[in-house]
Parts: C-alpha cells; structure tokens; sequence
C-alpha cells in the first residue's frame, strides 16, 4: 500500500514532464516557424517593394516613350507642312517656268494667286522711273493725236476743237497744193502742236527712188516751215509709213535722217481715215476701240482736203478719250517713237 502513493504522484509528474517537453518542443518548433514565417514576410515585403519600384519605373518608361511618341508625331506633322510648302513652291516655280517657255505671251493664265499684269496696276503709287526731260504723273495715261498731209481748210476747225480739249497734238505737213494754207504753219506752233514734217511732195515714186531724192524733197519741206514760222522741226513721219518703199531705200533714208538729228514716228493706232470710204463712225470705232490695246497710243489721223469724216468724229473721239482718262500730248524728242522699220537692213 505504501507504494502506491509514491507511485501515482511519479506518474503524474513524469506525465507532467512528458507534457512540458511537448509544449517545450511545440513551443521551439513554432518559435522556429514563426521565425521563418517573419523572414519569409520581410523577404515578401522587400519583394513587394521591388516590385513597386520597377512597376514605377516601368509607368514612368512608358510615360517617357508617350511623350516622345507625342513629340514624334508633331516633329511629323511639322514634316508634312513642311512637305505641302516645297510641293506648293516646286509647283509655283513650274507655273513661272511654264509661263516663261510659252513663247514670252504673257497673256496666258497662269491661274491661281499668281501676281498678273496689270497696265493699270495703282500699288506702290510712287514708284515710278523718271524719263528723260519729264517726270510722269501717278498713273497718267497718254494720248498721241497726230494729223497728217495738211495744213488745210480743215486746220483751223482741228485746231480749235483740241483747244476745247486742251490737247496738245502733232501735225505732219505736206507743202505741195496747201501752200495757200500755210499761214496754219505759225499757228499750229502758237498753239502749242508739234509742227513735223511729212514731206514736200507725198509722192511715193519720187521720194523712195533714192536717198538723194527723199533728201531733196524733205529740205524743201524743211525750208518751208523754217522760213514760215521760225521753228526748226525734228521729227517726221514717211508718207506712206516706213514701211513703204524699198527696204534698203528705206534702211539707208533712216540712217541718214537720224545721222542728222530727226526722229521719224509711225502711229500704234490707225484711224482707217487714209481711205475716203472710212466713214465718221468707222473713225470713232477704231480709234475707241483700239486706244486701250497699246502702251503707248499714237493715233493717225488726216487733216488734208477732203478729211471732213475725220473733223467730224473728232469731237466724239476727244469726248471719248478725256472720260478715259487720257491726257492729249505732242509727240517730242523725248517720247519713245513707234517705228515699223529700224535703220538697221538685219530685220
Ligand atoms: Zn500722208
């Protein structure tokens, strides 16, 4: 009986024992766990927060390819326009290249912005050249009346209707058969006209048979005017127009006339009065309607015997050119001569 008492509580505490070494052991074990848990959490936590540094990194990557991608995309647009602009200027230059090959007519459309002509281009109202003895006026526009083969009866009423106008014209005189007009001579210079020579006689087959013989016909023309009025002319119109007569007559006529001092005029426009079938409105026509069509507009006209058609639409003719603008002027030395022939025999 004794032992049983010493035997149970050695039970107990080797159970207790046992038990304590189990916890004991649990406890190491789940310390060990824990431990190992920790690490694996810190080892996940810095994982974690490389993660997030290269999910940074990786945003901000993509951030930067966007907006170079961005830049890239202007840079192109810019490229473009760029492009637009060479292809517009290669097709301006074209245009010019066209223009210019097209045998120099400048009249040809050249479509678009593109600058034109303009004879009555107003801009840059000051820019204009002076011209030897005048200085043009903004924009002033010129006419050039010329009479032909008078002085006549018809002179003075010609003379008294460009007074109405204020114009200024030149007369090329004839003095065969208008001798007994040529008190008109004086009167054509007192009135502010150029007085010009035509020639003494007006007749083709003696004037253009040599050099010699336009020489003889012009210095009798010449002394005439000379000793009638005191004035000394130095431009002439070939009856006929420098067209007329044989070409190397011609040549040699003009190299000499301008060897001493003359400057011969043809016209731009004619007023078809040569004919005596041309009537007053064919007159006004063609003159009206070709005025506008040259640079410079020096007009043909007759005041000889029997012009009546001419006097008659110089009224509506001067009328017409005043509403247009154009200042009546006589020609001089100093105007640009229109001439169909040179003394040059090369054309
Ligand atoms: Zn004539």
């Amino acid at each position: 009986m004794k032992k049983k008492p010493f035997l149970i509580p050695s039970a107990c505490a080797g159970i207790l024992l046992i038990a304590c070494a189990i916890l004991g052991y649990q406890y190491a074990t789940l310390d060990t766990r824990y431990k190992s848990l920790e690490t694996e959490a810190f080892h996940l936590q810095e994982d974690n927060s490389d993660l997030n540094t290269q999910l940074e990194a990786t945003s901000s990557e993509l951030e930067d390819n966007a907006s170079q991608l961005e830049s890239n995309a202007s840079k192109l647009e810019e490229q473009e326009k760029y492009i637009a602009g060479q292809k517009d200027y290669i097709s301006q230059l074209s245009e010019q290249i066209d223009s210019l090959t097209k045998d120099g007519s400048s009249d040809s459309s050249s479509g678009g912005d593109s600058w034109e002509y303009d004879p009555d281009n107003d801009s840059f109202p000051n820019l204009y050249a002076a011209t030897d003895g005048e200085e043009p006026q903004n924009n002033a526009k010129y006419v050039y009346l010329t009479f032909d083969d008078g002085p006549s009866s018809l002179t003075p009423k010609v003379l008294d209707l460009l007074d109405q106008y204020n114009a200024k014209a030149t007369f090329f005189v004839v003095q065969k058969n208008n001798e007994e007009y040529e008190e008109y001579l004086s009167e054509i210079v007192k009135r502010g006209h150029t007085l010009a020579l035509h020639s003494y006689s007006h007749n083709y087959n003696e004037i253009y048979s040599s050099v010699d013989a336009f020489l003889a016909d012009y210095e009798k023309v010449y002394d005439w005017v000379k000793e009638k009025t005191g004035y000394t002319p130095s431009l002439f119109r070939f009856p006929g127009g420098s067209n007329n007569g044989s070409s190397y007559v011609g040549h040699q006529i003009i190299k000499e006339m301008e060897r001493r001092g003359f400057v011969y005029f043809d016209w731009s426009v004619s007023s078809g009065d040569g004919s005596n079938l041309t009537t007053t409105e064919n007159i006004i026509d063609n003159i009206c309607t070709h005025v506008g069509t040259v640079d410079l507009p020096i007009v043909l006209m007759h005041d000889g015997s029997g012009k009546d058609a001419t006097l008659a639409a110089l009224p509506s003719v001067l009328q017409y050119l005043a509403d247009e603008g154009y200042e009546f002027r006589s020609l001089d030395k100093n105007v640009e001569p229109v001439q169909f022939r040179s003394s040059s025999p090369k054309e």
